[in-house]
């Protein structure tokens, strides 16, 4: 099977899982695990920001930061179709209890002017805003980057407003690798970061939050009342740091495959549009009287999975799993749906 569905369902490879085995490990509760240590170090400096907290899913990791940023009666400003809102569960109302003021992006992607105008005045009757947070690469936005102007102009306005700035870098090395970034400018812009290593850097688990050194020991307190305290967990720290090294360059192969399943759906007689792919991520929109149950169906018996997102829409997505021989099977599958 070729599982396009998502970058998460990638198995660890031969020399990921022996960098595992090889872990050196203690009880990270105990700030014991000195590989856990290194994971979060590494990741910090990266981004060039003072401290990490290393944990079970990238949904923690922005829950996290979100309850450490706000308070009860508080407000977070983000884009109507992030991951934060759609599809952590809630989490901000459940474990926060703090408002959205949602905006409607450019695929995802929201300005400083859409901001500025979501931020509420002093009143009695409004919740105060405590959090902006943005999303990059954006999940539904099909992959889409920021580009830096855009980041600068949010960031100098959440800073004349002291509103602390939260990324959901779920796919933050696919937009660094896509645009050429620096990944240490964005600590000078971001108060935290969240970063998955299980999506395009195929780990089998994890996402580290990195922020100043304050503010990452109150959240490890969130991590714990979550029951997120962990214990040996070097051996999936490991991973993470195995993936730094090897997966992030890499990820402009993905890149380059998404693009040609793109060009492909493009001429697509069956396709009504297709986003721009700019990185791994390739959303389509299926023209009428070809269902995405029916399109589905026939890339798996081609031995291919992808999702449904939502009516007429699907979603490809290239990772680790999938190399260039599995893309031409993709592509002979497509010049053969019926519409
Ligand atoms: C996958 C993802 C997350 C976190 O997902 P987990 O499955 O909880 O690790 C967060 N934000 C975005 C944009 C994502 O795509």
């Amino acid at each position: 099977m070729i599982d396009l569905r998502s970058d998460t369902l990638t198995r660890p490879t031969a020399a990921m899982l022996d960098a595992m085995f090889r872990a050196s490990v203690g009880d990270d509760v105990y700030e014991e695990d000195p590989t856990v240590r290194d994971l979060e170090q590494e990741c910090a400096s990266r981004f060039g920001l003072e401290a990490g907290l290393f944990c079970p899913s990238g949904t923690m990791t922005n829950q996290i930061a979100i309850k450490g940023h706000t308070e009860p009666l508080s407000e977070v400003i983000c884009e109507q179709t992030s991951h934060i809102y759609l599809w952590e569960v809630g989490g901000i109302a459940f474990h926060s209890g703090a408002s959205v003021a949602l905006l409607p992006g450019d695929r995802g992607r929201v300005t400083a002017a859409q901001v500025a105008a979501a931020i509420r005045s002093e009143n009695v009757h409004y919740p105060t805003t405590r959090l902006i947070s943005l999303e990059n690469t954006h999940n539904r936005g099909g992959g889409s980057c920021y580009d830096w102007n855009t980041l600068t102009e949010i960031a100098e306005l959440a800073k004349r407003q002291r509103i602390p700035l939260h990324l959901d870098g779920a796919r933050i090395f696919n937009a660094l690798v896509a645009t050429g970034q620096d990944s240490r400018e964005y600590g000078r812009l971001f108060d935290t970061v969240s970063i998955c290593l299980s999506k395009g850097l195929g780990t089998p688990v994890g996402s580290v939050l990195v922020g100043s050194q304050d503010f990452i020991r109150k959240c490890k307190r969130i991590r714990k009342v979550m029951g997120g305290g962990w214990r040996q967990a070097g051996y999936l720290a490991a991973a993470g740091l195995y993936a730094l090294e090897n997966h992030v360059e890499r990820l402009a192969d993905d890149h380059r495959r998404a693009r040609r399943l793109a060009e492909a759906l493009e001429t697509a007689p069956y396709v009504n549009f297709v986003l721009p792919a700019e990185t791994n991520l390739v959303i389509f929109r299926l023209r009428d009287g070809l269902t995405e149950d029916r399109f589905l169906a026939h890339m798996n018996e081609h031995g291919i999975k992808a999702s449904a997102f939502g009516p007429q829409m699907v979603r490809f997505v290239t990772h680790l799993d999938v190399d260039d021989a599995g893309i031409e099977r993709v592509l002979a599958a497509l010049q053969t749906v019926q519409q």
